[in-house]
């Protein structure tokens, strides 16, 4: 009995979603670690804790264009009983003063600015008869509303303090985080080194994006959908380019993945067809194994591990169905959580879900996890809707351009009728 009568007589047993998930994800960890400047930093995860090096603000400063003073010379200030004071300085950003201020005085003070000495609270240059933004400093300033101590001053402090935690490991860097590191006195932070991902194209009809088509050929969407879905992961792409229906060839190009990846993904190919070499491509350079997922699209699916070229690692092969919107789906499904907790991530799905209402009847195959394309509407406030964005079939991809989110019928159902509740994972 040959193998391929072998597998048809008897298919693999349907693997459900979580645990083809949870094999694929068996040893899998964060890694390695590597020391960025910070405008190298933005979206991966920090891998070590950092506390604040500084204190912000440095001293006691102001919120406000205004001006310093005592509260106690100001009470009961009004636009009928103005207080009169002598302004005897200026303190701004960068350059603050030394003059004391004392009983009866004030110094002009611009936002930013330390507290000068004797000043508890700061009079807005609104509340004073002194002109917005002069350049020169008046002799005296009228105050035209009191204030009580410590108005409009940020005290020392009240952002950062040195010695205390600022980041914790596992922190997405985010622009914010990124900026209150920098704040901190920090200009390179450990982080999760980006996952590495090596994309191969297999299938005789495919031609090269943007090259003159030949009779029987079609672009190689794959490799455009997968990459972009890999970087929108946080992972590096190294394009493998396109091999056609040939063990030899396809073992060539997946060993040039090997030699750098830490995932290699190859896209079509891994059916059982006459001409569907991947799986046996994968056995030449590690080991996989033909599962067959219980969610549609994307029930034929290679995954396994080979040792990678150059350390003691292990590189982990994807191979997804060549159908456009199974290869999508699929990624989003299985390559996408790998990236993830190797880029650090704890949540390892990273997408916002919403309860929508069907908005027609929806058929699928029984016994498999659906992912529909459908088109989400609606606001948390006034609820979701969620109509079929074009034919649901794997090839459709003008359907997944359209759809704006996925809804996931259950494995228990064959049918859902409108009206019908479902969760609906967003897609940016
Ligand atoms: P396969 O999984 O190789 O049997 O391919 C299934 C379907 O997906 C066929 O119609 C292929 O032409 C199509 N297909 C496979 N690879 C790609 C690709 N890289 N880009 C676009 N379509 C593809
Ligand atoms: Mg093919």
């Amino acid at each position: 009995m040959t193998t391929a009568t072998r597998r048809r007589s008897q298919p693999a047993p349907l693997l459900s979603l979580d645990a083809a998930r949870a094999q694929m994800l068996d040893g899998v960890k964060a890694g390695p670690i590597e020391t960025l400047p910070l405008d190298a930093a933005l979206g991966r995860v920090l891998a070590a804790p950092i506390e604040s090096r500084l204190t912000l603000p440095p001293w006691d400063n102001s919120a406000m264009d205004g001006f310093a003073v005592r509260a106690s010379d100001i009470v009961g200030a009004s636009d009928d009983h103005p207080v009169t004071l002598a302004v005897t300085g200026e303190s701004a950003a960068g350059r603050s003063t030394h003059v004391q201020v004392e009983p009866g005085t004030a110094v002009r003070i611009l936002t930013g600015a330390a507290m000068p000495q004797g000043a508890d609270t700061v009079v807005p240059v609104e509340d004073t008869d002194a002109p917005m933004g002069a350049a020169d400093l008046p002799g005296s300033v009228q105050i035209l509303a009191s204030r009580p101590p410590g108005a409009h001053i940020r005290r020392v402090g009240s952002d950062l303090r040195e010695g205390y935690p600022l980041l914790a490991p596992g922190a997405y860097l985010a622009p914010a985080a990124l900026a209150v590191a920098a704040a901190g006195g920090h200009s390179r932070l450990d982080v999760y080194r980006a996952p590495r991902i090596a994309i191969l194209a297999t299938g005789d009809e495919l031609a090269p994006v943007g090259a003159t088509l030949q009779a029987d050929q079609i672009p190689d969407s794959n490799s455009v959908g997968l990459a972009a879905q890999a970087r929108e992961s946080g992972a590096e792409v190294r394009a493998l380019g396109i091999a056609p229906d040939n063990l030899a060839d396809v073992v060539d190009r997946l060993r040039a993945g090997l030699s750098w990846a830490d995932v290699v993904v190859v896209s079509g190919g891994v059916s059982v067809g006459a001409h569907d070499v991947v799986k046996d491509a994968f056995d030449a350079v590690g080991h996989v194994d033909l599962w067959r997922v219980a969610v549609q699209p994307g029930k034929p699916l290679a995954f396994g591990r080979a040792r990678a070229a150059e350390t003691d690692g292990q590189v982990l092969l994807f191979g997804l169905p060549g159908n456009p919107v199974s290869s999508f789906v699929t990624f989003e499904l299985f390559v996408r959580p790998v990236l993830r907790r190797l880029a650090g991530h704890a949540d390892l799905i990273g997408r916002d879900f919403v309860r929508a209402t069907l908005q027609e009847p929806v058929a699928k195959s029984p016994g498999r996890r659906a992912f529909l394309r459908v088109r989400l509407e609606g606001s948390d406030d006034s609820g979701w809707t969620a109509s079929l964005a074009g034919g649901q079939d794997s090839h459709v991809l003008s359907a997944l351009a359209a759809a704006n989110g996925l809804a996931i019928v259950s494995e228990d159902d064959d049918s859902l009728p409108a009206r019908a509740v479902v969760d609906v994972m967003r897609l940016r």
